[in-house]
């Protein structure tokens, strides 16, 4: 039984640590405070200089111009880059079409699959509403087929890149009557099917563009319908949830371990009553605490990551991961505060930063509730959630 990673995952961490290190932790803060949320020039850029690492790129299929790398490399990727700048992590979604590859037909993948992972095209994912959160049985935007092209009317809340990106993949319902089952999906080029997007400021996670999108009679092709109503649009995006929701979760490991780092770092310098703080028990308790729990939520999560390499079922490792990981990414960015003091509440240090961010990672994929109740359902063999 193996815990750690093996040689080739341990040199990937250790050599994009320092990438990381040398070529985007100098831009955080400057950027965290002029651009929040990234234009599109600039989300572009950075992403580009990430494209060699394998971000994007990774966790696409090679048959659809991916590199495919396993699953637990693309966690110690994810989890190095939010170390560094969450924002940016939740960001890369925008960019190497994932979703464009798993969901998309053929046809579709040959127009926008180039050029999405060229980053000439930026995408988004558009699911939930102002009405529609965790509940997405009430999804109210509607797609009216009309002749050669669909007519979309509603609006769609929090889409990462939703105001930037040129396509987005958008949930909407066929048949209100039908619930999920009444659901299809649409790619929408906003090119040839313009919508409004306007942007929802938030608490953390700054840069990372949350856009509310506003769809009035917008003109759809018939040949842009991903998956149409009664073809189990819902469960074809089910099936990718493992991956999304433990990659949120990797994220909050990345934040608590930068948060346990500062921790350190503060504890090791700052003097009081004679000696550094490091050496009072209660500072290192707070200390303890975090990495002790940041090691229990990367192990947990890493196990997702593992199952899903080796096809295997990871529903209680991806969900209870990803509430885990919140939440303690939460307190151990909370602990460090503590630790600084007033110092923790000044933009000067990190900490106020890993604060925000850790707890705006508490919705994408779905609050820590929902992930509770799906790892209680699948236990209980009954679902509180129906
Ligand atoms: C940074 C960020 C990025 C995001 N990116 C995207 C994106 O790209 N695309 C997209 O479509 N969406 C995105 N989202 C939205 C996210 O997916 C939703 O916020 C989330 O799925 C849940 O919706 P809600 O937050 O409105 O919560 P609601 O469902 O309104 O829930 C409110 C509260 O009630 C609780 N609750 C709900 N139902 C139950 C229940 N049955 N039992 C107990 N408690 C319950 C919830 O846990 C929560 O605490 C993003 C959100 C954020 C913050």
């Amino acid at each position: 039984m193996g815990f750690g990673l093996n040689e080739d995952q341990l040199m990937l961490q250790k050599n994009v640590r320092a990438f990381l290190e040398k070529e985007i932790a100098p831009l955080v803060n400057e950027y965290e405070e002029k651009y929040a949320p990234y234009p599109r020039d600039i989300l572009v850029d950075l992403i580009k200089k990430l494209l060699p690492w394998d971000y994007c790129l990774g966790i696409v299929k090679k048959k659809d111009g991916g590199t495919e790398i396993p699953y637990v490399s693309n966690g110690v990727l994810q989890e190095e880059l939010s170390r560094i700048w969450p924002s940016l992590a939740v960001s890369l979604g925008a960019g190497g079409g994932y979703l464009i590859g798993k969901l998309a037909t053929e046809e579709q993948k040959k127009k926008y699959l180039p050029g999405m992972q060229s980053l000439d095209i930026l995408g988004s994912f558009a699911l939930t509403e102002p009405n529609v959160g965790s509940d997405l049985r009430g999804v109210e935007t509607t797609a009216v087929l009309q002749g050669d092209h669909y007519v979309l009317n509603g609006q769609k809340a929090w889409v990462t890149g939703g105001n930037i990106a040129e396509v987005a993949i958008v949930f909407a319902s066929e048949d209100r009557s039908k619930g999920v089952d009444g659901l299809g999906i649409f790619l929408v080029d906003r090119r040839e099917s313009p919508f409004e997007a306007t942007i929802i400021p938030k608490i953390g996670l700054r840069c990372a563009p949350s856009a509310l999108m506003t769809f009035t009679d917008c003109k759809v092709p018939k040949a842009n319908l991903v998956a149409g109503a009664g073809t189990g649009a819902m469960a074809k995006l089910t099936g990718e949830l493992g991956f999304t929701r433990a990659t949120v979760g990797i994220f909050s490991v990345g934040i608590a371990q930068a948060s346990i780092e500062a921790g350190i770092k503060y504890a090791q310098q700052r003097i009081q009553f004679g000696r550094k703080i490091g050496k009072f028990q209660l500072i290192q308790n707070l200390i303890a605490e975090s990495v002790v729990e940041t090691e229990a939520a990367r192990l947990l999560l890493y196990k997702a990551f593992s199952n899903l390499d080796e096809g295997k079922e990871a529903t209680i490792e991806a969900c209870g991961g990803k509430y885990f990981a919140n939440e303690v990414a939460l307190k151990a960015a909370s602990n460090a505060m503590k630790v600084h003091g007033a110092w923790g509440l000044a933009e000067e240090y990190p900490v106020e930063r890993y604060f925000r961010d850790a707890r705006a990672m508490f919705p994408p994929e779905g609050n820590p509730e929902i992930q509770k109740m799906i790892v209680g359902g699948r236990v209980l063999g009954m679902s509180a959630l129906v």
